[in-house]
């Protein structure tokens, strides 16, 4: 007979640790494929969903909205990333 504490860890969806708010204010987000974020300012469609397709010296995002491919500098998209709303999931090792 175990006893139930109820003892479930908390997580936290939002921040999959991958995205974090630094002290300036600013997200601290490591790319990686396959990741749907959330950009500032949205695409000349209108949304402003966007998933990394690949990431090098630059990251190449493709709009979910209406497919559109858009390139931008580790640097750049840094500072346009608002939110990370799906990651890949987490890594082993
Ligand atoms: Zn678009």
């Amino acid at each position: 007979m175990a006893e139930t504490d109820g003892g479930e860890s908390p997580r936290e969806e939002t921040s999959p640790g991958r995205a974090e708010r630094g002290p300036d204010g600013r997200l601290r987000y490591r790319p990686e494929v396959g990741d749907l974020i959330a950009l500032r300012a949205a695409h000349v469609c209108g949304s402003e969903r966007m998933v990394v397709t690949q990431v090098g010296l630059d990251v190449r995002l493709a709009c979910a909205g209406c497919g559109g491919r858009v390139v931008l500098s580790r640097e750049r998209l840094r500072g346009r990333v608002r939110e990370l709303i799906g990651g890949v999931g987490e890594k082993e090792g």
